[in-house]
């Protein structure tokens, strides 16, 4: 055995089980059965919940965290005496350092423990989350936050697209909550802090330049597929304690949730309204009046709680109380249609769908559009644009640097219009006048024009760096050469030739 980095003397082990070992857990089930039914067959009379008839509550177990509810003197030497039984059987022995007592109730201390009882704590730790008598929903609220957003500061400087962040918050930040949020109910008090950790991490820094509620929306209605963390663990919870409530056969411990919400909920069941919370605050737990509310704000029925998974319920809420239409410029109903599906072609290479993106919103990351800088410091870093403020319209219409790149691309690439082409067409794709196209080749070019402008857009006002005209179009002209390289190879040549048709090829620079 090591200890502090000193190496002791072998020794055989003689009971136990593996670790990581999959029949661990069952084989210590078999081990700890007989003390679980020994408290739960009469030894402990245990604590009364829920109605009249419903069992009471006398021990739970999970592997070897074991806790058992007392409710007097003779109980609590009971419980010693098993345990000593238990250890001279089985040679296995409880660790005291390990033990915990609550009182439970509003009495309080209403008799006095064993002396092989620990001092009784006002919270203690089971399975991982902290229960006590206070709000214990935000103390492990808060400790789960302070986790993810350890991981959200590493996490956040990545250089990840929109679409990777999203799936990265969905792999990895939101289990980190997953638990916690089936057993205390998200506080409202916190919401604004969740908010922010998912948000920095989705955007990678505390600017929203598209509306929170935009994002929620799926990809081909122009959002993200973004989750909403409130909607998402606060549905967690209820979904899991009305559904089990609701149940043909529920559980037993749902006895103690319908004391609380039963008097709110009856006419809810079936089909009605949840009643109003008319009780003096304090009578009952703090999460009984934000649950009555929640079901409220959102209309949830029973019946969806019944039936309904939770990932269309969650969908249903979002879509009808976290819904912001698309604030879009010059976008009649047709246009905007063709725009979204331009924006989610598969054929647009990763690098460039962020910017295809921000910019079908009119959020590209120009002076103009950062509100948090000053009025005066929003002109266009080009020096020969003299301040005039960089909107979206200067950079893709005005700018004489990158008009300079478009007359050179557009004539190698023999699109003589790229230098007149209108916002629409730029952000949205609506090239409806140009013929002889493939218009989806025609949006895909754009977009390489537009990257890599922004590119040395970005080179000026960060190193102060300008590039010459030449080189950002060659660098154009060598992306679209080698995407049109990389579907030669995909498609069939039919639909390889009708999509690149009237496009004149050029070899790729390098
Ligand atoms: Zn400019």
């Amino acid at each position: 055995m090591l200890v502090n980095g000193w190496v002791g003397q072998p020794f055989e082990v003689g009971s136990g089980v593996r670790q990581g070992c999959p029949l661990s857990p069952l084989l210590y089930a078999f081990a700890i059965d007989p003390f679980v039914r020994r408290l739960d067959g009469g030894a402990v009379s245990g604590v009364l919940v829920g109605a009249t008839g419903d069992p009471p509550l006398r021990v739970v177990a999970y592997a070897d965290d074991v806790s058992v509810f007392i409710s007097g003197p003779e109980e609590a030497q009971e419980v010693v005496s098993v345990m000593d039984q238990y250890a001279e059987a089985s040679g296995s022995k409880v660790n005291q350092d390990k033990c915990e007592v609550l009182w439970m109730g509003r009495e309080g201390e209403s008799f006095s423990l064993p002396d092989a009882f620990p001092v009784p704590q006002p919270n203690i730790k089971v399975l991982g989350i902290n229960f006590g008598s206070a709000d214990y929903s935000k103390q492990n609220w808060e400790s789960k936050l302070s986790d993810a957003e350890v991981k959200v500061r590493c996490w956040k400087g990545w250089r990840l697209s929109l679409r990777e962040r999203v799936d990265l918050i969905k792999t990895f930040l939101l289990p980190v909550f997953l638990y916690v949020s089936f057993v205390c109910l998200l506080p409202e008090s916190l919401y604004t802090r969740i908010y922010s950790c998912f948000f920095q991490m989705l955007w990678g820094n505390r600017l929203n330049l598209v509306k929170r509620d935009v994002t929620y929306s799926s990809r081909q209605e122009g959002g993200l597929g973004m989750v909403n963390p409130v909607v998402f663990f606060s549905l967690m919870f209820l979904k899991h304690n009305f559904g089990n409530m609701l149940a043909e056969r529920p559980p037993a411990w749902v006895g103690l949730f319908r004391i609380w919400f039963g008097p709110f909920l009856h006419s809810w069941e079936s089909g009605g309204p949840v009643r109003s919370l008319r009780v003096k605050h304090g009578k009952l737990p703090a999460y009984v009046a934000l649950c009555l509310k929640l079901l409220r704000r959102w209309h949830v029925t029973a019946e969806e709680v019944r039936s309904l998974p939770r990932r269309l319920l969650g969908e249903r809420i979002v879509a009808s109380a976290f819904h912001a239409p698309l604030a879009l410029r010059d976008c009649p109903g047709h246009v905007m249609r063709e725009g979204l599906r331009l924006i989610n072609l598969e054929r647009i290479p990763l690098k460039l769908r962020d910017q295809a993106w921000l910019a079908f919103h009119g959020r590209l990351y120009v002076r103009g559009n950062l509100k948090y800088r000053p009025a005066d410091d929003r002109g266009c870093p080009r020096s020969e644009c003299g301040g005039e403020v960089e909107t979206m319209d200067h950079f893709l219409l005005q700018c004489p640097f990158n008009v300079e790149v478009y007359k050179q691309v557009g004539g190698a690439l023999g699109v003589p219009f790229l230098h007149r082409m209108s916002y629409a067409e730029w952000v949205y794709g609506a090239f409806e006048s140009r013929m002889g196209f493939n218009l989806d080749t025609l949006f895909l070019v754009s977009l390489v024009v537009r990257y890599y402008t922004w590119m040395a857009r970005c080179q000026v006002s960060i190193r102060q760096k300008v590039l010459p005209v030449q080189v950002v179009a060659s660098d154009i002209l060598g992306e679209v050469g080698k995407i049109r390289g990389l579907e030669k190879d995909r498609l069939r040549r039919r639909a390889w030739m009708e999509a690149w048709r009237n496009i004149k090829p050029v070899a790729a620079v390098c």
